[in-house]
């Protein structure tokens, strides 16, 4: 199953020949900022930032604990082979090295019970999962283990029948997997990966949380960059020509033969072409009436939004400090979306051996003020049913012959909105404008 738009309009693509435009990229999360890459290498690129630094690193921070300096990425991101190709392909021409990370998990609810758990057990390069045998008493997580195996066996084999558009929720149910398993494990699970709410996840296309789980990560395990997002942006935007930090785009505009495009501070600058970065619900802020059927479809991608807290409060950890696993999900029936609390001295080598630290997503408490580091907000589309009609005419409109706007970003593939979409997005807007990832 390719879920991926492919190149097959390449014979009209617009950069050919020799063409060289002025292009501006708006944004520079990693969708952005592989825009600017790849278009520097044969147009003359302006990179702009409503941050004072590259947006993929911008909330990141340096942290001074007990005589460590360490950096920490916020957020956390983590990625596996199988899924993120196009990434490990940018990752390994950048010579960006990565390193497997351990993201076993804890499930408690109303940080209390301590329902289930997972650890993994690395073979050579195969990361196995098992589960503690004091967990194995309990039905419930007997029910989730028997069927993650059955959900994985099905998807190995390709033995999943999925009706037009199904939603998650409705394949779970219909193939009578347990509450124990969807509301326990998988909801949860995927309410972390897209810090959505869980009535989001149950919306999402089965066929696309199927996808990400078929592509080898039950035991490979995922991977972090080890040098932290810091070295990604600096690597992607070193050849780019121009970039504008703090620089809040207010408006663009068509104006005959270029794009116009104004700043807050009112600076005026005109370009070929303009390549968006930033969120589709943020487009609507900024870009001219005249682009009236690009506003309507982007304006219907659907997003929510997720705070993430740096923090050193343990009450935000499982009360049970057994329990404790890199990754803690906890429930409460009070909050629509579980809050997942990392704990950061177990994935940040130079933390280790220090007192916890931690990177909560979606508090479903406030920490103690004191014992805050930082506070970051973000949102995440959300992809539903209508995600893929919307992909598709995002792609209809890409293929249009003389196109002087485009868009790329996580929303803008369809498939589970990370990395792997911002920069599959990207690179496929950079071969429309005549350069390519090789
Ligand atoms: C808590 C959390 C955990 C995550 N974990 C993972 C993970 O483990 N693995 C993974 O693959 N993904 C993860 N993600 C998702 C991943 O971070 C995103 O998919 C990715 O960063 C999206 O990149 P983007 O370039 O599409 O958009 P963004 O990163 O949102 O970039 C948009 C940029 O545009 C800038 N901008 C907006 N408006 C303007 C304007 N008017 N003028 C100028 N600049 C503007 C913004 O400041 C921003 O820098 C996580 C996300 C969150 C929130």
């Amino acid at each position: 199953m390719d879920i991926f738009l492919s190149p097959e309009h390449e014979q009209i693509r617009i950069g050919e020949n020799n063409d060289k435009y002025t292009i501006a990229v708006v944004g520079s999360g990693l969708a952005g900022l592989t825009a600017a890459y790849l278009l520097s290498k044969k147009h003359k690129v302006t990179l702009f930032e409503r941050h004072p630094s590259l947006g993929m690193d911008a909330h990141s921070i340096d942290i001074n604990h007990e005589g460590k300096i360490a950096r920490a990425d916020v957020p956390l991101r983590v990625i596996y082979p199988g899924y993120y190709k196009t990434l490990m392909k940018l990752y390994s021409k950048l010579r960006i090295k990565t390193e497997k990370v351990s993201y076993a998990a804890s499930f408690t609810n109303n940080n209390e019970d301590s329902y289930f758990q997972y650890k993994n057990l690395r073979l050579g390069r195969l990361s196995i999962p098992y589960v503690k045998t004091r967990y194995l008493i309990r039905q419930e997580s007997r029910r989730i283990i028997s069927d993650i195996f059955r959900l994985f066996r099905n998807i190995n084999l390709g033995k999943f029948s999925l009706e037009d558009n199904m939603s998650i929720e409705e394949y779970l149910l219909k193939h009578n997997y347990s509450k124990s398993f969807s509301e326990g494990f998988l909801y949860p699970t995927f309410a972390a990966i897209c810090t959505c709410t869980l009535d989001a996840v149950k919306e999402y296309p089965a066929e696309v949380i199927l996808n990400y789980l078929n592509q080898g990560l039950l035991f490979r395990g995922v991977k972090r960059v080890t040098n932290g997002s810091r070295e990604v942006v600096q690597k992607l935007s070193e050849n780019v020509s121009k970039i504008r930090l703090s620089s809040k785009i207010s408006s663009i505009n068509n104006e005959e033969e270029k794009i116009s495009i104004t700043e807050e501070n009112g600076k005026k600058t005109y370009y070929d072409h303009v390549v968006f970065g930033i969120p589709a619900n943020k487009v609507s802020d900024i870009l001219g009436e005249e682009f009236s059927s690009e506003l309507e479809l982007l304006n219907s991608f659907s997003y929510e939004n997720s705070t993430v807290l740096m923090h050193s409060d343990k009450r935000l950890a499982p009360i049970d400090r057994t329990t404790w696993s890199p990754v803690n999900l906890i429930s409460s029936s009070r909050n629509s979306t579980p809050m997942a609390t990392i704990w950061m001295n177990k994935v940040q080598p130079m933390l280790k051996g220090t007192s916890p630290i931690f990177q909560t997503w979606n508090p479903i408490f406030e920490p103690r003020e004191n014992l805050i580091i930082s506070e970051a907000k973000f949102e995440r589309p959300i992809v539903d049913k209508k995600a893929i009609i919307n992909v598709e005419k995002l792609k209809k409109l890409h293929l249009e012959e003389n196109r002087k706007i485009w868009f790329c970003g996580s929303y803008a593939q369809y498939a589970v909105p990370l990395l792997e979409s911002a920069c599959s997005s990207a690179v496929f807007v950079s071969e429309r404008l005549g350069c390519k990832l090789v």
